[in-house]
Protein backbone atom coordinates (compact mmCIF):
# COMPACT_ATOMS: atom_id res chain seq x y z
CA UNK A 1 0.00 0.00 0.00
CA UNK A 2 1.45 3.36 -1.06
CA UNK A 3 -0.82 6.64 -1.09
CA UNK A 4 -0.38 8.28 -4.20
CA UNK A 5 -1.52 11.91 -5.02
CA UNK A 6 -4.56 12.62 -6.56
CA UNK A 7 -3.86 13.64 -9.90
CA UNK A 8 -4.97 11.07 -11.72
CA UNK A 9 -8.63 10.58 -10.05
CA UNK A 10 -11.65 12.54 -10.28
CA UNK A 11 -14.17 10.53 -8.12
CA UNK A 12 -15.57 11.69 -4.79
CA UNK A 13 -12.70 11.46 -2.63
CA UNK A 14 -9.88 13.23 -4.48
CA UNK A 15 -10.29 16.22 -2.15
CA UNK A 16 -7.64 13.65 -0.16
CA UNK A 17 -3.93 14.61 -0.92
CA UNK A 18 -2.37 11.35 -0.11
CA UNK A 19 -4.63 7.87 -0.19
CA UNK A 20 -3.66 4.42 -0.39
CA UNK A 21 -3.60 2.35 -3.83
CA UNK A 22 -4.39 -1.19 -3.04
CA UNK A 23 -4.44 -3.01 -6.31
CA UNK A 24 -8.09 -4.95 -7.74
CA UNK A 25 -9.70 -2.19 -5.33
CA UNK A 26 -8.90 1.09 -6.35
CA UNK A 27 -6.23 0.36 -8.99
CA UNK A 28 -7.57 -1.06 -11.90
CA UNK A 29 -6.07 -3.97 -12.85
CA UNK A 30 -4.81 -2.78 -16.75
CA UNK A 31 -2.92 -0.26 -14.61
CA UNK A 32 -0.88 -2.63 -12.36
CA UNK A 33 2.33 -2.73 -14.96
CA UNK A 34 2.55 1.16 -14.74
CA UNK A 35 2.44 1.36 -11.37
CA UNK A 36 4.96 -1.18 -10.55
CA UNK A 37 7.48 0.64 -12.94
CA UNK A 38 6.77 3.54 -12.14
CA UNK A 39 6.82 3.03 -7.95
CA UNK A 40 10.10 1.28 -8.37
CA UNK A 41 11.97 3.69 -10.61
CA UNK A 42 11.01 6.57 -8.41
CA UNK A 43 12.22 4.62 -5.42
CA UNK A 44 14.61 3.43 -7.04
CA UNK A 45 15.78 7.79 -7.86
CA UNK A 46 14.82 8.76 -4.33
CA UNK A 47 17.53 6.70 -2.82
CA UNK A 48 19.96 7.55 -5.88
CA UNK A 49 19.45 11.06 -4.24
CA UNK A 50 20.06 9.90 -1.05
CA UNK A 51 23.10 8.08 -2.43
CA UNK A 52 24.57 10.90 -4.17
CA UNK A 53 24.23 13.36 -1.56
CA UNK A 54 25.85 11.39 0.98
CA UNK A 55 29.06 10.56 -1.23
CA UNK A 56 29.13 14.78 -2.06
CA UNK A 57 28.87 15.63 2.10
CA UNK A 58 31.84 12.17 2.86
CA UNK A 59 29.65 9.71 4.51
CA UNK A 60 30.40 6.47 4.04
CA UNK A 61 27.56 4.56 2.06
CA UNK A 62 27.50 0.41 3.48
CA UNK A 63 24.87 -0.68 0.65
CA UNK A 64 22.49 0.02 -1.82
CA UNK A 65 19.54 -2.16 -2.93
CA UNK A 66 16.20 -3.14 -3.93
CA UNK A 67 13.55 -5.59 -2.45
CA UNK A 68 10.06 -6.17 -3.19
CA UNK A 69 7.49 -6.23 0.01
CA UNK A 70 4.25 -8.12 -1.43
CA UNK A 71 3.67 -6.89 -4.82
CA UNK A 72 5.35 -3.51 -3.80
CA UNK A 73 8.56 -2.67 -5.11
CA UNK A 74 11.28 -0.68 -3.70
CA UNK A 75 14.82 0.43 -2.74
CA UNK A 76 17.17 1.21 -0.05
CA UNK A 77 20.46 3.06 0.64
CA UNK A 78 22.56 1.94 3.90
CA UNK A 79 24.56 5.02 5.01
CA UNK A 80 27.27 4.59 7.63
CA UNK A 81 25.43 5.81 10.24
CA UNK A 82 28.09 6.84 12.65
CA UNK A 83 29.94 9.14 10.20
CA UNK A 84 26.44 10.33 8.70
CA UNK A 85 25.93 12.38 12.32
CA UNK A 86 29.57 13.34 12.22
CA UNK A 87 28.53 15.61 9.33
CA UNK A 88 27.21 19.24 10.36
CA UNK A 89 23.09 19.62 11.02
CA UNK A 90 23.08 21.55 7.37
CA UNK A 91 25.05 18.72 5.35
CA UNK A 92 22.87 16.04 7.50
CA UNK A 93 19.42 18.20 6.16
CA UNK A 94 20.80 18.12 2.31
CA UNK A 95 21.32 14.21 2.59
CA UNK A 96 17.77 13.95 4.20
CA UNK A 97 15.85 15.76 1.80
CA UNK A 98 17.83 14.62 -1.45
CA UNK A 99 15.56 11.70 -1.88
CA UNK A 100 12.25 14.71 -1.79
CA UNK A 101 13.94 16.56 -4.42
CA UNK A 102 15.20 13.99 -6.66
CA UNK A 103 11.17 13.13 -6.59
CA UNK A 104 10.40 16.44 -7.38
CA UNK A 105 12.72 16.69 -10.44
CA UNK A 106 10.93 13.46 -11.39
CA UNK A 107 7.57 14.62 -11.11
CA UNK A 108 8.87 18.22 -13.06
CA UNK A 109 10.33 16.13 -15.88
CA UNK A 110 7.10 14.43 -16.45
CA UNK A 111 5.18 17.49 -16.43
CA UNK A 112 7.18 18.30 -18.89
CA UNK A 113 6.78 15.17 -21.19
CA UNK A 114 3.25 15.11 -20.77
CA UNK A 115 3.10 19.00 -21.54
CA UNK A 116 5.10 18.40 -24.45
CA UNK A 117 3.70 14.98 -25.80
CA UNK A 118 1.11 16.60 -28.48
CA UNK A 119 4.10 18.49 -30.09
CA UNK A 120 6.22 15.26 -29.94
CA UNK A 121 3.49 13.17 -31.19
CA UNK A 122 2.38 15.44 -34.15
CA UNK A 123 4.95 14.21 -36.97
CA UNK A 124 3.90 10.74 -36.32
CA UNK A 125 0.17 11.15 -35.25
CA UNK A 126 -2.72 13.25 -36.67
CA UNK A 127 -4.48 14.74 -33.41
CA UNK A 128 -7.59 15.48 -33.26
CA UNK A 129 -8.98 15.04 -36.57
CA UNK A 130 -10.23 11.78 -36.32
CA UNK A 131 -12.02 9.62 -33.43
CA UNK A 132 -10.24 6.42 -33.30
CA UNK A 133 -11.36 2.78 -31.67
CA UNK A 134 -8.14 2.41 -29.20
CA UNK A 135 -9.74 -0.51 -27.12
CA UNK A 136 -12.70 -2.88 -25.83
CA UNK A 137 -13.59 -2.61 -22.29
CA UNK A 138 -13.57 -5.61 -20.43
CA UNK A 139 -17.27 -6.62 -21.38
CA UNK A 140 -17.44 -5.44 -24.99
CA UNK A 141 -20.52 -5.84 -26.90
CA UNK A 142 -18.79 -5.08 -30.11
CA UNK A 143 -15.50 -7.03 -29.86
CA UNK A 144 -16.40 -9.97 -32.35
CA UNK A 145 -15.39 -10.52 -35.65
CA UNK A 146 -17.88 -8.37 -37.23
CA UNK A 147 -17.65 -5.69 -34.25
CA UNK A 148 -15.45 -2.56 -34.25
CA UNK A 149 -11.24 -3.31 -34.30
CA UNK A 150 -8.47 -0.94 -32.50
CA UNK A 151 -7.76 1.12 -35.10
CA UNK A 152 -10.77 1.63 -36.61
CA UNK A 153 -11.76 5.44 -37.71
CA UNK A 154 -15.41 5.80 -36.99
CA UNK A 155 -16.10 8.48 -39.29
CA UNK A 156 -20.26 8.70 -39.08
CA UNK A 157 -22.69 7.16 -36.52
CA UNK A 158 -26.09 6.81 -38.93
CA UNK A 159 -26.44 9.96 -40.58
CA UNK A 160 -24.35 12.09 -38.37
CA UNK A 161 -20.90 12.68 -38.88
CA UNK A 162 -17.87 11.73 -36.37
CA UNK A 163 -14.65 13.37 -35.98
CA UNK A 164 -14.09 13.67 -32.40
CA UNK A 165 -14.47 12.18 -28.88
CA UNK A 166 -17.26 15.26 -28.35
CA UNK A 167 -19.14 14.47 -31.77
CA UNK A 168 -19.30 10.78 -31.05
CA UNK A 169 -21.28 11.40 -28.25
CA UNK A 170 -23.60 13.79 -29.60
CA UNK A 171 -23.81 11.41 -32.34
CA UNK A 172 -25.13 8.83 -29.79
CA UNK A 173 -27.05 11.06 -27.55
CA UNK A 174 -28.46 12.19 -30.58
CA UNK A 175 -29.79 8.73 -31.70
CA UNK A 176 -30.67 7.56 -28.03
CA UNK A 177 -33.39 11.20 -27.92
CA UNK A 178 -34.76 10.61 -31.65
CA UNK A 179 -37.72 9.63 -31.07
CA UNK A 180 -38.44 7.74 -34.38
CA UNK A 181 -35.56 4.81 -35.33
CA UNK A 182 -33.77 5.15 -38.67
CA UNK A 183 -35.91 4.54 -41.41
CA UNK A 184 -35.05 2.91 -45.03
CA UNK A 185 -36.65 3.08 -48.44
CA UNK A 186 -36.25 -0.49 -49.49
CA UNK A 187 -37.46 -1.74 -53.23
CA UNK A 188 -40.02 -3.90 -53.41
CA UNK A 189 -37.68 -6.36 -54.82
CA UNK A 190 -36.09 -6.73 -51.51
CA UNK A 191 -39.10 -7.27 -49.56
CA UNK A 192 -40.23 -10.37 -51.81
CA UNK A 193 -37.49 -11.90 -50.35
CA UNK A 194 -38.68 -11.05 -46.76
CA UNK A 195 -39.46 -14.35 -44.37
CA UNK A 196 -41.75 -13.33 -41.24
CA UNK A 197 -40.66 -13.74 -38.20
CA UNK A 198 -40.77 -17.34 -36.21
CA UNK A 199 -42.44 -16.56 -33.19
CA UNK A 200 -44.23 -13.13 -31.98
CA UNK A 201 -44.89 -12.67 -28.44
CA UNK A 202 -45.78 -9.30 -26.56
CA UNK A 203 -42.21 -9.32 -25.71
CA UNK A 204 -40.74 -10.97 -28.75
CA UNK A 205 -40.00 -10.60 -32.46
CA UNK A 206 -38.08 -13.61 -33.76
CA UNK A 207 -36.40 -14.28 -36.71
CA UNK A 208 -35.45 -17.65 -37.67
CA UNK A 209 -31.82 -17.63 -38.33
CA UNK A 210 -29.47 -16.11 -37.20
CA UNK A 211 -27.58 -14.63 -40.24
CA UNK A 212 -28.44 -10.79 -39.38
CA UNK A 213 -31.46 -10.93 -39.82
CA UNK A 214 -33.27 -8.58 -37.52
CA UNK A 215 -37.15 -8.23 -37.07
CA UNK A 216 -38.31 -4.88 -39.23
CA UNK A 217 -41.41 -2.95 -38.99
CA UNK A 218 -43.42 -1.68 -42.19
CA UNK A 219 -44.51 1.94 -42.64
CA UNK A 220 -43.46 2.80 -39.09
CA UNK A 221 -43.93 7.02 -39.91
CA UNK A 222 -47.93 5.84 -39.92
CA UNK A 223 -49.34 7.13 -36.73
CA UNK A 224 -50.32 4.08 -34.91
CA UNK A 225 -49.14 1.12 -36.86
CA UNK A 226 -50.35 -2.45 -36.20
CA UNK A 227 -47.93 -4.87 -34.67
CA UNK A 228 -49.63 -7.71 -36.59
CA UNK A 229 -47.32 -10.37 -37.58
CA UNK A 230 -48.17 -9.45 -41.35
CA UNK A 231 -46.56 -5.94 -40.28
CA UNK A 232 -43.40 -7.02 -38.96
CA UNK A 233 -40.80 -8.48 -41.64
CA UNK A 234 -37.62 -10.30 -40.96
CA UNK A 235 -34.96 -8.57 -43.15
CA UNK A 236 -31.11 -8.57 -43.40
CA UNK A 237 -30.07 -5.29 -41.50
CA UNK A 238 -26.96 -4.86 -43.43
CA UNK A 239 -28.60 -5.25 -47.07
CA UNK A 240 -31.55 -3.02 -45.50
CA UNK A 241 -29.21 -0.15 -44.64
CA UNK A 242 -27.58 0.65 -47.73
CA UNK A 243 -30.69 2.25 -48.73
CA UNK A 244 -31.73 5.80 -48.46
CA UNK A 245 -34.09 7.16 -45.64
CA UNK A 246 -37.88 7.14 -46.24
CA UNK A 247 -37.89 10.37 -46.63
CA UNK A 248 -36.90 9.78 -50.10
CA UNK A 249 -38.96 7.30 -50.57
CA UNK A 250 -41.08 6.53 -54.21
CA UNK A 251 -43.61 4.23 -55.24
CA UNK A 252 -41.18 1.74 -56.04
CA UNK A 253 -39.85 1.01 -52.29
CA UNK A 254 -41.48 0.49 -48.87
CA UNK A 255 -40.60 2.02 -45.51
CA UNK A 256 -39.35 0.07 -43.05
CA UNK A 257 -37.53 0.35 -39.65
CA UNK A 258 -36.02 -1.41 -37.04
CA UNK A 259 -38.83 -3.06 -34.66
CA UNK A 260 -38.51 -2.02 -30.97
CA UNK A 261 -41.81 -2.37 -29.66
CA UNK A 262 -40.78 -5.21 -27.62
CA UNK A 263 -37.10 -4.51 -26.67
CA UNK A 264 -36.34 -1.52 -24.17
CA UNK A 265 -37.70 1.89 -25.93
CA UNK A 266 -33.77 2.87 -25.55
CA UNK A 267 -32.50 0.23 -28.22
CA UNK A 268 -31.42 1.75 -32.00
CA UNK A 269 -30.19 0.17 -34.65
CA UNK A 270 -26.53 2.06 -35.32
CA UNK A 271 -24.76 1.72 -38.42
CA UNK A 272 -21.22 2.40 -37.31
CA UNK A 273 -19.43 3.74 -40.60
CA UNK A 274 -15.27 3.28 -40.68
CA UNK A 275 -13.01 4.40 -43.51
CA UNK A 276 -11.48 1.75 -45.45
CA UNK A 277 -13.93 -0.90 -44.58
CA UNK A 278 -17.69 -1.76 -44.30
CA UNK A 279 -19.65 -0.60 -41.84
CA UNK A 280 -20.65 -2.19 -37.82
CA UNK A 281 -23.97 -2.29 -37.09
CA UNK A 282 -25.27 -2.22 -33.47
CA UNK A 283 -28.74 -2.82 -32.47
CA UNK A 284 -29.36 -2.07 -28.61
CA UNK A 285 -28.61 1.13 -26.46
CA UNK A 286 -26.07 3.63 -27.56
CA UNK A 287 -24.89 3.74 -24.05
CA UNK A 288 -23.99 0.23 -24.05
CA UNK A 289 -21.72 0.73 -27.71
CA UNK A 290 -20.21 4.03 -25.75
CA UNK A 291 -19.38 1.83 -22.42
CA UNK A 292 -17.94 -0.75 -24.29
CA UNK A 293 -14.97 0.65 -26.41
CA UNK A 294 -11.88 3.42 -25.50
CA UNK A 295 -12.03 5.99 -27.87
CA UNK A 296 -9.22 8.48 -28.80
CA UNK A 297 -8.39 11.30 -31.17
CA UNK A 298 -4.44 10.46 -31.54
CA UNK A 299 -4.32 8.50 -35.19
CA UNK A 300 -1.03 7.21 -36.41
CA UNK A 301 -0.34 9.06 -39.63
CA UNK A 302 1.47 5.62 -40.84
CA UNK A 303 0.67 1.66 -40.51
CA UNK A 304 4.07 0.80 -39.00
CA UNK A 305 3.35 3.38 -36.01
CA UNK A 306 1.65 1.27 -32.87
CA UNK A 307 -1.49 3.47 -32.30
CA UNK A 308 -1.65 2.46 -28.42
CA UNK A 309 1.76 4.54 -28.11
CA UNK A 310 0.82 7.66 -26.95
CA UNK A 311 -1.83 6.59 -24.74
CA UNK A 312 0.83 4.29 -23.02
CA UNK A 313 3.32 7.45 -22.75
CA UNK A 314 0.61 9.73 -21.25
CA UNK A 315 -0.42 7.48 -18.53
CA UNK A 316 3.19 6.48 -17.64
CA UNK A 317 3.49 10.36 -17.29
CA UNK A 318 0.51 10.77 -15.16
CA UNK A 319 1.78 8.12 -13.18
CA UNK A 320 4.95 9.48 -12.42
CA UNK A 321 3.95 12.36 -11.18
CA UNK A 322 1.18 11.18 -8.69
CA UNK A 323 3.53 8.52 -7.54
CA UNK A 324 7.06 10.54 -7.84
CA UNK A 325 4.86 13.60 -6.17
CA UNK A 326 3.19 11.05 -3.62
CA UNK A 327 6.51 9.91 -2.48
CA UNK A 328 8.41 13.29 -2.32
CA UNK A 329 5.07 14.53 -0.05
CA UNK A 330 4.87 11.49 2.27
CA UNK A 331 8.92 12.02 3.15
CA UNK A 332 8.67 15.68 3.57
CA UNK A 333 6.12 14.82 6.61
CA UNK A 334 7.36 14.83 9.90
CA UNK A 335 6.64 11.32 10.37
CA UNK A 336 8.70 8.29 12.79
CA UNK A 337 10.52 6.08 10.35
CA UNK A 338 10.44 8.40 7.81
CA UNK A 339 12.95 10.59 6.06
CA UNK A 340 10.46 14.05 7.65
CA UNK A 341 11.88 12.33 10.78
CA UNK A 342 15.43 13.23 10.19
CA UNK A 343 14.82 16.35 8.27
CA UNK A 344 12.92 17.31 11.23
CA UNK A 345 16.13 16.65 13.17
CA UNK A 346 18.10 18.61 11.43
CA UNK A 347 16.04 21.64 11.19
CA UNK A 348 15.42 21.57 14.88
CA UNK A 349 19.04 21.62 15.32
CA UNK A 350 20.03 24.23 12.51
CA UNK A 351 16.72 26.63 13.58
CA UNK A 352 17.35 26.13 17.22
CA UNK A 353 20.72 25.93 17.55
CA UNK A 354 20.95 28.15 20.71
CA UNK A 355 17.99 26.35 22.43
CA UNK A 356 19.47 23.50 25.04
CA UNK A 357 19.37 19.69 23.86
CA UNK A 358 16.91 18.82 25.93
CA UNK A 359 14.34 21.74 24.77
CA UNK A 360 15.38 20.98 21.28
CA UNK A 361 14.22 17.35 21.41
CA UNK A 362 11.19 18.29 23.06
CA UNK A 363 10.50 20.52 19.71
CA UNK A 364 11.58 17.63 17.58
CA UNK A 365 9.58 15.10 19.80
CA UNK A 366 6.12 17.45 19.44
CA UNK A 367 6.91 17.87 15.80
CA UNK A 368 7.35 14.43 14.83
CA UNK A 369 4.27 13.32 16.86
CA UNK A 370 1.92 15.56 15.21
CA UNK A 371 3.31 14.56 11.74
CA UNK A 372 3.01 10.96 12.21
CA UNK A 373 -0.69 11.32 13.72
CA UNK A 374 -1.27 13.40 10.98
CA UNK A 375 -0.34 10.77 8.83
CA UNK A 376 -2.53 8.18 10.77
CA UNK A 377 -5.36 10.04 10.40
CA UNK A 378 -4.97 10.59 6.73
CA UNK A 379 -4.41 7.24 6.02
CA UNK A 380 -6.94 5.64 8.32
CA UNK A 381 -9.65 7.96 6.55
CA UNK A 382 -8.63 7.33 3.48
CA UNK A 383 -9.32 3.16 3.98
CA UNK A 384 -11.88 4.09 5.90
CA UNK A 385 -13.56 5.83 2.58
CA UNK A 386 -11.87 3.26 0.05
CA UNK A 387 -13.13 -0.25 1.84
CA UNK A 388 -16.72 0.34 3.93
ZN1 LIG B 1 14.32 8.82 1.64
Amino acid sequence: MVPINTLLRTQKSDDQILKPVIPGVNLPKKDLGYYLVTIFISALVHEFGHAVAAVRESVRINGFGMFVFVIYPGAFVDMHSETLFAVSAWKQLKIFCAGVWHNLVVVLIGALMLYSLPTTLRPFYTLNENLVIVSHTENSVVSGESGLIPGDIVTQINDCKVSSILSWRNCLTLALDSDTMMSYAVPQSVMDVQSHPTSLTEKDCVCGDTDNHICFQRNPLAVSPPNSKENLICLKAREVIIYSPCKELSPSTVCVAPYIGHLNNKTRLLVLYRTKKPPVLFFGHPAELHLSVIIGEVVPRFSWIPLFLPYTLENLFKYFISLSGALALLNIVPCYALDGQYIAKAVTDIVFKNFTADQREIILTLSVLCGTLLLVVNVALAMYNLLL
